[in-house]
């Protein structure tokens, strides 16, 4: 792929561009903007750990929640350019700003492009063929956002009434020394963080982790929880299909995430709307294979 590739590209994109990076990208990201707008056009990119830091814990709520920080931004953008330095997609959040994008375009425009190391010049990768999502994975979509937006959530509380066991009432946490994730109650969690509880890894008996409370920042309604490492082991992957599960699931947790709790602490739900069935109908039926994209062959090529 030629630097003429990237030009040709770029000619044809619309007149604001959505930039999707990993925050560890963020200097690459930075030269990929500057250049778009030295051909006179408008970039949308996001401070890095806007939605959240490096070592802070969130709910599966939350993951949802946060996103709607970006949404009205990205809705005005015509065209995607993903910083793929190799591992893009090895985010959660990465994900999800492509399945938003695929949500708001019939058409979604997107290609990727990486920025070497050594010289900064930014090479052209391809075409990210993406689809719309299917009108079934609109809808669970804009229930989501319904749902999980702070002001629609303030001027109609009923529409908080629609989530699963353990949404909001728990934190997911990563475990570094297996790799596997765990819930952890919120009663469990402060106490924690009080030093009131020990929290073990569920899977592997690691810990006891320590949990700290940060300073608010402006993003977010309550202060960050932030989670000290044990072990080297880089958390598995979690997918925007595994959070949504966690997000409306009622039942059993899948095998692959735990629980841990205050002894004799009961979880409740708050699913008594219909976003429970409506999810589980389109996540049973799909298995959101939406989720999984698909990069251009050209990707390949440049491997
Ligand atoms: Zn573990």
């Amino acid at each position: 792929m030629t630097a003429n590739q990237f030009e040709m590209a770029i000619n044809q994109i619309g007149k604001r561009v959505f930039i999707s990076y990993r925050s560890k990208d963020i200097k690459k990201a930075q030269k990929v903007k500057d250049y778009i707008i030295s051909t006179e056009r408008e970039v949308i990119l996001f401070p890095p750990e806007i939605l959240s830091a490096v070592g802070e814990i969130l709910k599966p709520f939350e993951f949802l929640e946060l996103m709607e920080f970006i949404l009205d931004e990205m809705h005005k953008c015509n065209t995607l350019i993903a910083v793929d330095q190799g591992d893009f997609l090895d985010s959660y959040w990465t994900q999800i700003e492509l399945t938003q994008w695929r949500r708001f375009n019939d058409h979604p425009q997107a290609f990727s492009v990486r920025v070497n190391e050594e010289s900064g010049s930014i090479q052209y990768l391809g075409e990210l063929n993406l689809t719309t999502l299917s009108n079934d994975e609109k809808r669970l979509w804009i229930r989501i956002s319904n749902g999980t937006n702070r002001k629609l959530r303030e001027s109609n509380p009923h529409t908080m009434s629609i989530w699963g066991r353990y949404a909001r009432s728990c934190f997911l946490v990563p475990c570094g020394a297996c790799g596997e994730h765990f819930l952890v109650s919120k009663e469990a969690l402060y106490a924690s963080v009080n030093n009131e509880f020990k929290t073990y890894c569920p899977h592997c008996s690691r810990g006891p982790f320590q949990f700290s409370e940060g300073e608010k920042n402006s993003t977010f309604y309550r202060k960050p929880i932030f989670i000290k490492r044990i072990g080297q082991k880089k958390p598995r992957l979690l997918d925007v299909s595994e959070i949504l599960t966690l997000l409306v699931n009622d039942k059993e947790l899948p095998s692959t995430i735990k629980l841990v709790s205050l002894p004799d602490q009961e979880i409740y739900t708050e699913g008594t709307k219909n976003l429970i069935g409506v999810a589980t109908s389109i996540l049973g039926l799909t298995a959101l294979a939406g989720i999984i994209y698909f990069f251009s062959s050209n990707k390949d090529d440049t491997n």
